[in-house]
């Protein structure tokens, strides 16, 4: 059986793996990221992923890489990403990795190998369209259709994140105001608490906070499940998509939020029919799994 490495650029870590035909991980390593200390640090990172990965490995096909941003998959560059990673805009990752490795090398938007690894082996099988959410310290999101992942004319479709929600709202990397991704994610989550209380928690104190009856953290949770829901509404009247599937870190949290978001979403949708909406099935391997099926989906079997 053949085999490919999968890996998952993210802000805080880069996670690698061998995976197999059938969607397996067979061997995995994780490391910080270090995307204050730019590009160099975090390429010297991923070569040292794959170069401990490939070690006394025979049957590796290639190499299939998520990052944040718009990626240009042709090119195998990184056009323009808003996010957290310091000088990581213009790297053209292919080039700087094919000096060191000998194999054919893939690269996309990280959300886009989410809805490739759930359209595999997991929530995306047999539908005609779906999108992905995922929601993490950011959000990133990503539209299937007749499975094709859509690209756009520059790359940034699925840039779901930066639609915007509030108009006028908080300043986003990206130059606009009031994106989505500032109130619907961990990082939104924080702002609102912070805006609340003048205190800065981590989106998961806050939610650790839940049971304890603060008013101020029941406040930062509703208005995230109703910023969640409406977002979802315009998604389902935008696309109309068999499945919405929301995975990222947030997903572990879902006791606190996942319920309510949904009596919201029905109680305030128009015509909800046709739609199901479903946590991703793979949560925290699903980028690199993702790549691994990059790899296979490029490289016919017999070459
Ligand atoms: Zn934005």
């Amino acid at each position: 059986m053949r085999k490919a490495i999968g890996i998952d650029i993210g802000g805080t870590k880069i996670k690698g793996g061998i995976i197999d035909e059938e969607g397996n991980i067979l061997k995995s390593i994780i490391l910080d990221t270090d995307a204050n200390k730019g590009r160099n640090m975090v390429l010297k990172k991923v070569r040292e992923i794959i170069e401990n990965l490939i070690r006394n490995e025979k049957k590796v096909v290639g190499i299939g890489i998520g990052s944040p941003g718009a990626i240009n998959i042709e090119k195998g560059k990184i056009e323009i990403l808003e996010g957290n990673m310091y000088n990581w805009s213009g790297v053209n990752l292919r080039t700087e990795l094919n000096s060191f490795f000998d194999l054919p090398i893939f690269i996309e938007n990280d959300a886009n190998l989410v809805g490739l690894c759930e359209r595999w082996i997991g929530e995306g099988q047999n539908t005609d369209a779906f999108v992905v959410l995922t929601l993490g310290t950011g959000l990133g999101g990503s539209i299937y259709v007749k499975d094709d992942i859509l690209h756009g004319s520059d790359w940034r479709c699925g840039e779901i994140g930066h639609t915007i929600l509030y108009p006028n709202g908080r300043e986003c990397k990206c130059g606009q105001k009031g994106c989505t991704e500032q109130y619907v994610s961990g990082r939104g989550i924080e702002k609102t608490y912070y805006e609340k209380t003048g205190i800065y928690l981590s989106s998961k104190e806050i939610f650790n906070r839940c049971s304890k009856g603060e008013q101020t953290v029941k406040e930062t949770i509703s208005e995230f499940i109703e910023n969640l829901a409406i977002l979802i509404i315009t998604i389902k009247n935008m696309i109309d998509p068999d499945k919405i599937i929301i995975g990222g870190g947030l997903v572990h949290s879902r006791d606190h939020w996942w319920k309510p978001m949904i009596d919201y979403y029905n109680n305030n949708c128009n015509i909800t029919k046709g739609t199901t909406i479903v946590t991703a099935r793979h949560l925290n391997n699903s980028g690199v799994i993702g790549g691994g099926k990059l790899v296979f989906e490029n490289i016919s079997s017999d070459e």
